[in-house]
């Protein structure tokens, strides 16, 4: 029996504009494609709360029992810096700045991706493909779309009809956009564009001599339009039908409404069964952009070194921050903000500490059980974190009331509250423990523990020479022991 089939979850779907009881294509099994990063620049904080936001979901639907294949792109062929007919690649305009090969640009940005993921703790997803690993299955969807008579080739360029599409099919049913009002909304472009229509969109796109990333196509030399990739790397791994496909929610027209007519006109039916869109953060109620000034990067906010913010913030306590808000409503990052998690944090981190201790009763004064199920039903009403964490100080203060003797609980059911905080705090919202900052991982403190053990039982029998052995090998691998009154503690450079 998996936790899935107790509770029912609903969540919205951006495609129906409602919450929706969620049902897997195939029951215990769960397909979900996340639009990952362009890797030009350093991971933006916005684009690291949408992550976030997928990889709570992610940990969430985990949790329940439920194996997920979790696909999240990273975006390598760059994007048109505009749909316009001299665009340029966002990749190859950065290499051209930097002097660069666009591969090392690629390679840069996509290991500070992954450092800053890691850093907020994400789980890594099941697949990351990247767009020019997958060049030959876009040039496959462009064959099939034009065989079937959505697309149309011009100058070595192959445009999607939008349309011709929209006779057979509904092209703005995402965000709600009819096609007729976007005609009558846009002005008449110059004779210059390729373009039947300024609605009709890049499938492939000419590279001009200067362009650098350039593939062979029957149409060419060229590269694939900006919203293929996701087609072509979704259907590939999850199917032509999957279950959910998020990402934030300026990706929703053109990205993704794209994304949906493009594998209609491939396979004639809708590639996804619910759509999640993720909102953005502001900062001091403006919103974020490198070009206003009103930004500031991740790694800034772990150091310290930036003029925004009064002092530095660990990882885990953006990441509490980022959980305290629903993952659909705007939030606001700002100093006070930031101030006020880190006291919750801490609070939070303090009571599971008290938990340890907290010496077991007769009786409880605490239902432990019908506040399990509350902790449930806030998570399986859109995964809603902010309930979630007013949940989890509600046992904050029965922890608190029971140290000073003004309740009480059983064994038994501080066992199950110590369970359940425990995945809720580190298993759903991905939260680490205080003293875990800096030493890597919950696993790893558990090794060194034991380890500690190992070396304390070594002494005791006077085998000096395994318990030296410990010691030296451990700070060779840059883990220091401490022995100090209270025991042994360690630390890692
Ligand atoms: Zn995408």
């Amino acid at each position: 029996m998996q936790l899935y089939q107790n509770q029912q979850l609903k969540l919205y779907n951006s495609l129906s504009g409602k919450k929706e009881i969620f049902k897997p294509l195939n029951e215990g099994h769960i397909g979900m494609y996340v639009c990952g990063p362009t890797v030009y620049s350093n991971v933006h904080l916005g684009n690291c709360r949408t992550f976030m936001s997928f990889d709570m979901i992610f940990r969430y639907f985990k949790h329940l029992g439920y194996k997920v294949r979790y696909v999240r792109n990273i975006t390598d062929a760059g994007h048109l810096v505009d749909d316009a007919e001299d665009g340029e690649d966002k990749i190859a305009k950065k290499a051209r700045l930097e002097q660069l090969e666009p591969m090392e640009v690629v390679q840069r940005y996509t290991v500070d991706f992954h450092n800053i993921l890691q850093k907020f703790n994400f789980l890594p997803p099941s697949i990351e493909p990247t767009a020019t690993g997958h060049i030959i299955e876009q040039i496959e969807i462009i064959k099939d779309i034009l065989e079937k008579g959505y697309a149309y080739e011009q100058n070595g360029s192959v445009y999607f009809d939008v349309a011709k599409f929209n006779e057979s099919y509904e092209y703005g049913k995402l965000s709600g956009r009819k096609l007729e009002d976007m005609i009558a909304n846009t002005r008449e472009l110059t004779g210059q564009d390729e373009k039947k229509s300024p609605q009709d969109f890049a499938l492939w796109k000419r590279a001009e001599p200067q362009h650098i990333m350039r593939w062979p196509s029957p149409w060419g030399d060229g590269f694939p339009g900006w919203h293929l990739e996701c087609t072509a790397m979704s259907t590939k791994y999850l199917g032509e039908t999957f279950d959910i496909h998020g990402g934030g929610m300026d990706l929703k027209f053109p990205h993704h409404e794209c994304e949906i007519a493009q594998a209609e006109a491939s396979n004639g039916h809708a590639p996804v069964r619910y759509w999640l869109h993720a909102n953005m953060l502001t900062m001091n109620g403006k919103k974020m952009a490198k070009s206003t000034g009103n930004n500031i990067l991740p790694g800034e906010i772990f150091t310290g070194e930036n003029d925004i913010l009064s002092k530095a913030f660990t990882p885990s306590v953006v990441r509490f921050f980022m959980m305290q808000a629903h993952y659909t409503s705007i939030l606001d990052l700002s100093n006070d903000a930031l101030l006020a998690s880190e006291k919750g944090y801490n609070r939070l981190m303090d009571a599971l500490d008290t938990l340890d201790k907290l010496e077991a009763g007769k009786s409880s004064t605490f239902d432990v059980r019908s506040w399990q199920q509350e902790c449930y039903d806030a998570m399986n009403d859109d995964f809603n974190t902010p309930i979630l964490i007013a949940k989890m100080f509600d046992a904050v203060k029965h922890i608190n009331l029971i140290k000073e003797g003004n309740e009480s609980i059983t064994a038994a059911d501080k066992s199950t509250l110590k369970g359940v905080l425990s995945a809720f705090i580190f298993d759903v919202l991905g939260l680490e423990r205080k003293t875990d900052v800096g030493t890597g991982s919950d696993k790893l403190t558990a090794v060194v523990e034991l380890l500690i053990q190992l070396r304390k039982d070594a002494r005791d029998n006077k085998d000096f020479s395994t318990s030296d052995k410990i010691r030296d090998q451990l700070s060779a691998m840059g883990i220091q022991l401490k022995d100090g009154k209270e025991g042994t503690t360690f630390s890692v450079s």
